[in-house]
């Protein structure tokens, strides 16, 4: 009886180790094209003019009054003079007064258009941290192989890396088959109202594009462990956003006479039992996506387990929530950002208020995950309201099967020799979500190297990124 029960044992584990071995044998990505080149380095006049563009102050500021109309004027301006050949071949339209839609006609009308997109503005510099920079951060600075300066990386490298793309297409007497459009908002960082416009004259005008090409993920050498070789994060998807307010209101009275209960201690409560009670880890299409493209390039064991996502699922998650960025891939997080209660020290507040602020997974609806923090909290007492404009849904996710992925990840395996494109999912927002009626290939990928500082101090990007970036577009634009 034992040893039959023991034999059926070693059949089964054979069998399984069979499945895992055959499953990771078969596990392959996409492959190179045969007619890579190099990539050409670009003319010093691109870097001038990037120099000089990150010298225009073109600060969204989260109070509106702040905003600087010289500036985004003498941008614009500087556009108009830099890249004369696109401004006489194009045509451009204006909404929201700064936001801009170049037009670049196809000789194919039955070609569906391409929309390609970057934002004029950038994050301010908090003052704090102002003495911090090795550089000034509007200056335009190259040093040690770097361009420095707040929006080198975002977004201006991309919004250049295109400019100068087009306006040398045009010097060789390239005529694109498709239509081409551009969108440049002016207030990506403060809730992009300028795309939001764009989009609704994009549809207006009957535009239904094959892609939409954001900012978004970037190549990266080291940031994945176990991989060696660079993979090009195509953003298929981006997480939702959501705000809610947690509010309780009790009769207060004297600290000296304190009763047993209070609003603050019913709202601490709630907190932690949100912070105990975390939403369920799970995979989405884009982390499947992404496990599918990066795991053949994996060493053996990590690729055996990559390719047996089956069995291994929940352990990936378990490595995966270990770190902030990692637990962010694979859950809807949420974390208390404000709270507010009292404002004397012997008066025991009557209001306590905190704000939750969420980020939603692809398919976790705002009124699902409201529902579950309900649930959580379990407390009549605690009232949980979305905050007006702060909600926004997870974007709808990006089939790898597109025409409009195709065309990126097809242009990075042919221009980008040895990058390995994936698909992946966006923590952050970008402009591009508003366009979900215009495209149902929308792709957030900004195609540079490893940048450093995204929204911090000495952000910077290496000079070859850029000869990257515009390589990148220049072909992409060709095959278009
Ligand atoms: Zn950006």
């Amino acid at each position: 009886m034992w040893k039959r029960i023991s034999l059926f044992l070693l059949f089964a584990i054979l069998l399984l180790a069979g499945v895992l071995v055959f499953n990771t044998i078969r596990f392959k990505g996409p492959s190179a094209a045969n007619d890579t080149q190099g990539i050409s380095k670009s003319p010093e006049t691109a870097l001038e003019h990037f120099r000089q563009a990150l010298r225009y102050q073109t600060i969204s500021h989260g109070d509106s009054s702040r905003f600087d109309t010289a500036a985004f004027r003498g941008f614009q301006r500087f556009l108009r003079s830099s890249y004369p050949r696109v401004h006489s071949v194009m045509t451009v339209d204006v909404v929201r007064e700064y936001t801009l839609i170049y037009t670049w006609r196809g000789t194919q009308a039955d070609l569906k258009p391409v929309v390609l997109m970057a934002h004029q503005d950038v994050v301010p510099i908090e003052e704090a941290t102002r003495t911090m920079w090795t550089v000034d951060p509007f200056g335009g600075v190259v040093k040690d192989g770097y361009i420095w300066g707040r929006g080198t990386t975002d977004d201006k490298i991309n919004l250049i890396s295109i400019f100068e793309s087009a306006e040398k297409l045009l010097e060789s007497g390239f005529v694109p088959k498709r239509t081409i459009y551009f969108v440049f908002g002016h207030d990506e960082e403060i809730g992009g109202r300028g795309a939001q416009a764009a989009a609704a004259w994009l549809k207006a005008h009957n535009v239904h594009a094959d892609l939409v090409l954001d900012e978004g993920g970037v190549i990266t050498q080291d940031k994945i462990p176990g991989l060696t070789k660079p993979v090009a994060l195509l953003g298929t998807s981006e997480k939702g956003y959501l705000s809610v307010e947690l509010r309780v209101e009790k009769a207060g009275g004297h600290s000296s006479m304190p009763d047993k209960e209070t609003a603050l201690d019913i709202l601490s409560r709630a907190l932690v039992h949100l912070r105990e009670h975390p939403f369920e880890g799970k995979f989405t299409q884009p982390m499947t996506d992404f496990v599918n493209a990066v795991g053949p390039q994996m060493p053996f064991f990590q690729r055996m387990i990559f390719a047996n996502t089956w069995l291994f699922e929940s352990m990936l998650i378990g490595i995966y929530e270990k770190s902030g960025p990692g637990n962010a891939m694979v859950r809807t997080t949420m974390v208390p950002t404000i709270i507010q209660a009292g404002m004397k020290d012997n008066v025991v507040p009557m209001v306590a208020t905190a704000t939750v602020n969420l980020r939603l997974l692809p398919g976790d609806a705002s009124v699902d995950v409201i529902k579950r923090l309900n649930e959580i909290v379990n407390d009549e007492r605690v009232s949980i309201t979305p905050l007006p404009g702060l909600v926004a849904e997870a974007s709808e996710v990006t089939a790898t099967t597109s025409t409009g992925y195709q065309l990126v990840a097809g242009n990075v395996l042919k221009a980008l020799p040895g990058v390995t494109p994936s698909p992946f999912l966006m923590i952050g927002a970008t402009d591009s979500r508003f366009m979900s009626e215009v495209s149902d290939g929308i792709v957030k990928f900004s195609p540079m190297v490893d940048p450093i500082g995204f929204h911090g101090i000495d952000e910077r990007v290496s000079t070859e990124s850029f000869d990257t970036s515009i390589w990148f577009f220049s072909q992409l634009i060709k095959d278009l």
